[in-house]
């Protein structure tokens, strides 16, 4: 919870860039959000997405919008579209700064000769093996490839002829020539290119060789004149490597500053976890209601407004730390009790039969769909004989502190009359059927004219009018608050590509909620609802906020997802601490 300490909005980047316009160390504020299209955004990536544009636009900057793209394997057209729509949906614009990676590739290059030419990038015949094996260890020194000394002329061929794609996978790198000793592992004569005969999702095959993204990263910012480049921790030890390139190769220096990436409880924040999920089916894909993703959450109902509420409170710091989920679900909660409308519906339905309404009549009464906005109007809700209230509604044996309906009780059905159950009907088995009860017509609206008073309300749906309604409950995807607990083989993880391969064993799936979804079909919704759009948002009144879903909702099939519950558990939590 250390991750939102400062709740004035300021934090330590903030400060530094303060600082150096201040004393004129830099004129600028460009930053730049630098997706690898890889899989979807998560709600770390809004994390970075609300720091990088809400500095820009703070300092009155810009911020560029950059796909990271220098891996062919993993890379898609798909990915760059979601990534695209995500950051739209947050709020921010990039305007006319879109960039790749994949279209420096010419310029990496050139620069990759150019440290050829100055001796200071060597084309080495190691295999990836015997490259690590010769790295050395973190007490022990690496050593130098019998390749490290090649002439500058045996360079440039062989790099051309990688190039050329003359040669197989795996058999060749450019790598640079730094220090094997250093006790920085990165500048261990990392790798700059390797041979790839693939298929670049924008490039095709133009290209038989591929940059690092230790070799693109740094100078893409540099291409872009990006004054403030900010990564998560874990790009701290590669910083000295970005400068080293940067400085041997006399170009633009950006300032790269590192802050904590976002971990949140009872889910992963890794788009090869992420994936994994989508591959195996443990859900129904990227952007299923129950996942962290930007097309998850969305989908699931919570407003952009909220998401970057919540990346304004959590802050940003230089220590790891792992967020609740229930202050996101807080920031959504206060979000949608301003904006949402309400309605009603009954989720586990019992019918009420009011007996004294005459047979085949209905009226109309008036409902306030937003108690705080008031530009949101009025409705109608359609009354009649027969209704349906939730089933908990109702105790044949309350306790005293129950105020809801109980026989010979009267209780409030909300923007409508008083009633008072007479009778209880069961099934053979003893199953309550219905409920049979008696209104006071005088008390229509909710109010008594002889000021008696009733200590309950219900909300209630007239059974002639309603419609059915599938209703999607979610809860938790991960049993633990660190689903991860297990699986630390992944730590220290950086970069991309080849940190990538081989880890993550199946650790944190064994700890996935089986539970994390009932689907509903018995749900009775109040008649508008069937007029809602996809994606719309709404309060079910005592029941919590919902969404009409993206996908499977139309007139003729309502299907609503639970965005999140009334009950804030983030007020409780609060209190404890
Ligand atoms: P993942 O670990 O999920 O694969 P990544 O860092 O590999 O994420 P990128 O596409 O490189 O994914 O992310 C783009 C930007 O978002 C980077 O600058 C990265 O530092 C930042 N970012 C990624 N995850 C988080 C997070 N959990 N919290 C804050 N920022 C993040
Ligand atoms: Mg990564």
């Amino acid at each position: 919870m250390s991750d939102h300490a400062e709740p004035s909005g300021s934090h330590f980047i903030k400060s530094i860039i303060a600082e150096e316009l201040a004393a004129g160390k830099r004129k600028v504020v460009h930053t730049r959000f630098p997706p690898e299209p890889n899989g979807y955004l998560h709600i770390g990536h809004a994390k970075a997405i609300c720091l990088n544009f809400g500095l820009a636009e703070e300092f009155g900057g810009r911020c560029n919008l950059r796909f990271d793209d220098s891996n062919p394997l993993t890379e898609r057209q798909e990915y760059v579209d979601s990534i695209r729509e995500d950051v739209r949906w947050l709020g921010f614009d990039w305007e006319d700064r879109e960039f790749y990676a994949s279209d420096y590739f010419e310029q990496l290059h050139e620069w990759a000769l150019d440290l050829i030419r100055k001796g200071k990038a060597y084309v080495d015949d190691l295999t990836a093996d015997e490259i690590r094996e010769y790295r050395g260890t973190l007490t022990r020194p690496g050593r130098d490839s019998p390749h490290r000394d090649r002439s500058i002329e045996e360079n440039l061929e062989l790099f051309e002829a990688m190039k050329r794609g003359d040669f197989p996978e795996g058999s060749k790198v450019l790598r640079a020539k730094i220090d094997m000793a250093s006790g920085n592992f990165n500048m261990r004569d990392p790798v700059m290119y390797r041979i790839l005969h693939a298929e670049h999702y924008r490039r095709g095959k133009e290209w038989a060789i591929y940059p690092t993204y230790d070799f693109a990263h740094g100078q893409s910012d540099s291409l872009e004149g990006v004054t403030y480049s900010l990564c998560t921790l874990e790009f701290e030890d590669h910083r000295p490597l970005y400068d080293w390139f940067i400085e041997n190769l006399e170009i633009f220096p950006s300032r790269q500053i590192e802050f904590a990436r976002l971990n949140l409880s009872h889910t992963v924040l890794s788009k090869r976890k992420l994936k994994k999920l989508v591959e195996e089916g443990h859900v129904s894909g990227w952007d299923d209601p129950r996942m962290p993703t930007l097309s998850g959450i969305r989908r699931r109902g919570y407003p952009p407004a909220a998401v970057r509420d919540f990346c304004n409170r959590i802050g940003v710091a230089k220590a790891d730390s792992r967020v609740d989920l229930a202050l996101l679900e807080h920031c959504v909660r206060q979000e949608l009790n301003r904006s949402a409308p309400r309605r009603m519906a009954v989720l586990d339905p019992i019918k009420v039969v009011i007996e004294n309404y005459p047979e085949g009549q209905s009226e109309e009464l008036e409902a306030i769909n937003n108690p705080e906005d008031e530009s949101a109007g009025k409705r109608k809700v359609p009354f009649s004989r027969e209704l349906w209230i939730e089933r908990d509604d109702f105790m044949e044996d309350p306790p005293k502190k129950f105020f809801r309906l109980g026989p010979g009780r009267e209780v409030r059905l909300r923007w409508a009359y008083f009633i008072t159950c007479n009778e209880v009907v069961k099934d053979e088995v003893g199953k309550i059927v219905e409920l049979h009860c008696s209104y006071d017509p005088e008390t229509r609206g909710g109010q008594a004219p002889d000021g008696r008073k009733v200590r309950g309300t219900i909300h209630w749906v007239s059974a002639e009018h309603s419609i059915p309604l599938e209703v999607r409950l979610y809860d938790h995807l991960f049993t633990k608050d660190d689903p991860d607990q297990s699986d630390r083989a992944d730590k220290g993880e950086a970069g991309k590509g080849e940190a990538d391969q081989g880890q993550g064993g199946g650790g944190f799936l064994d700890n996935l909620n089986h539970d994390s979804v009932t689907i509903n079909t018995n749900a009775q919704g109040e008649p508008s609802l069937a007029e809602a759009a996809p994606g719309q948002r709404f309060q079910f009144e005592r029941r919590g906020y919902f969404c009409a879903d993206s996908k499977d909702h139309s007139a003729g099939h309502a299907v609503f997802n639970r965005t999140v519950t009334l009950r804030d558990t983030w007020a409780k939590i609060q209190k404890r601490s």
